[in-house]
């Protein structure tokens, strides 16, 4: 087979990674082609995980009326049976409408898109598989940015009708009346939280004891509470021994000998780099145990024009982390750096209910490295906008070096605490100080406000402790 085309840049897997690395490195003046196995562009982030679970959610909290919030005497439980024909339907269409975009994207920034199986051939040369048909490629540079599946833990019958992955829960057909969700990551949190309030029994089973233990501990409690308070029997510090099918219902033995019987089982137990079928030796490249590859800080593989990005090099496997090394990757390959800010703070967010976010470090975290800090918190329930919308779990955390006030972290619970984080992120990047709080007026009612309230507690907090120590002396 002969050599059908060249180009400065190849990349493999058109998801939220890929898509930015290709036209990151089209506007920079690259000959690029993107490949990926279907025609929906977007990967996980738009099909089967980011924008999909978001959608059902969304829906989940309209239609049961339920979200995080207690608007004193107003009714709000369940209106009305959801099914899952409402709750697909908008998926669907969300979906759609997102693939479009994004198809647009690709061809307005003049990025050729190839649909088909990609493998190397060498570390130059790649070969594309489209049903019958198969081409060959080569390339100056390679971006990987192949994505990840659900892990699939030996145990647990998935060729059985009732269990799911992470992925294969978007084909149910009911809402299941109960749900054992297996694994208290990102992923099980956000779905049992999501089906919890369609008004499905959840059992949330994890060997650990409090939910998402990465997050500033505080908000990692206030989630683990505001869970159990919504009626999710949370099974922590346990494993699964068996699960079985049989008539209709699943039956889940834990390490502990308890049993858990439910009508459907999601397991939630990480996910698997999708390298397998890449014949990564022939390019030089060997992945590690979950298929992921190991990169430098330029994103750059074992074999140095060989990129990759996104959920294949495995933690945090996050759309929002993935794109934006895939644009730091390819600026760098193509010489466009200088537009990037020299250090990443990279933000995450969880979509519980309620759900939860952070920016820079956790207390945990400044203690640990002996940093001298000070803290300002601000409750929902003290500020105008979280009164309105009836928000009783949120809270905003800031953490600030104690010599300067510089903002070292940025923690939230509650209703739209993953916009929140945005504010205290361009501050750290920033490099502000709490005066960029305190200074300036923001508009009331807002939960952006928040930052002023947590500001101005603490330096009252300090003018007061000031003050008792010059009237002690
Ligand atoms: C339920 C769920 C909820 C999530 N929620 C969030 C969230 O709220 N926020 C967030 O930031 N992230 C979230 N994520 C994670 C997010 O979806 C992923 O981090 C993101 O999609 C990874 O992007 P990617 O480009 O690395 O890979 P993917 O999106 O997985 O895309 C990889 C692409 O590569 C293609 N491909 C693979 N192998 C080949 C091959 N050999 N040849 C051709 N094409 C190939 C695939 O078809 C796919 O289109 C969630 C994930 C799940 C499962």
């Amino acid at each position: 087979m002969t050599i059908q085309n060249v180009y400065d840049l190849a990349v493999i897997g058109a998801g939220p990674a890929g898509i930015v690395g290709a036209t990151t490195a089209a506007s920079l003046g690259a000959r690029v082609v993107l490949i990926d196995r279907y025609g929906d562009l977007g990967g996980a982030g738009a099909n089967t995980g980011t924008v999909p679970s978001k959608t059902l959610r969304e829906t989940a909290l309209a239609l049961s009326g339920i979200r995080s919030r207690d608007l004193d005497g107003v009714d709000l439980s369940l209106r009305r049976e959801a099914t899952v024909a409402d709750l697909m339907r908008r998926e669907h269409a969300v979906r759609k409408a997102l693939n479009r975009t994004l198809a647009q994207l690709v061809e307005a920034s003049s990025v050729e898109l190839i649909v088909g199986d990609a493998h190397f051939e060498d570390a130059h040369t790649i070969g594309v598989r489209s049903g019958a048909t198969s081409s060959l490629i080569r390339a100056e540079r390679t971006l990987i940015s192949t994505g990840s599946s659900p892990y699939r833990p030996n145990g647990f019958p998935f060729d059985r009708p009732g269990v799911y992955d992470s992925d294969t829960i978007l084909e149910l057909n009911t809402i299941p009346k109960s749900l054992a969700v297996v694994g208290a990551g990102a992923v099980g949190s956000e779905y049992a939280c999501t089906f919890s309030a369609l008004g499905t029994k959840v059992h949330l089973i994890d060997s650990r004891d409090v939910l998402l233990p990465f997050l500033d501990s505080e908000v990692s409690t206030a989630l683990t509470r505001a869970v159990r308070q919504s009626g999710i029997e949370m099974h922590c510090s346990e494993r699964v021994a068996e699960c079985n099918g049989a008539g209709g219902e699943i039956t889940v033995t834990l390490q502990s000998g308890a049993i858990v019987r439910t009508e459907a089982v999601l397991v939630a137990a990480g996910r698997r780099s999708n390298t397998v079928s890449l014949n990564l030796a022939a390019a030089g490249l060997a992945p590690g145990e979950r298929g992921d590859l190991k990169v430098d800080d330029h994103y750059r593989t074992g074999v140095p024009h060989i990129y990759a990005a996104g959920d294949v090099i495995g933690f945090p496997g996050l759309a929002s982390t993935g794109m934006q090394q895939a644009r730091r990757a390819m600026s760098v390959a193509f010489g466009g750096a200088g537009n990037l800010p020299t250090r990443d703070i990279l933000p995450s967010a969880v979509y519980t209910i309620p759900e939860v976010a952070m920016a820079g470090d956790t207390e945990q975290a400044v203690h640990a490295a002996g940093v001298d800090y000070v803290v300002g918190r601000a409750r929902y329930t003290d500020n105008p906008r979280g009164c309105i919308i009836g928000e009783k779990e949120g809270f905003l955390k800031l953490i600030f070096r104690r010599e300067d006030l510089k903002l070292l972290g940025v923690h939230a619970i509650g209703e739209f605490a993953s916009e929140l984080v945005h504010i205290g992120l361009i501050a750290m990047a920033a490099d502000c100080d709490a005066t960029v709080f305190s200074g300036l007026s923001f508009n009331v009612p807002t939960l952006g406000a928040l930052y002023q309230d947590a500001t101005w507690r603490l330096i009252n907090e300090r003018r007061r402790t000031a003050a008792s120590r010059t009237s002690a002396i």
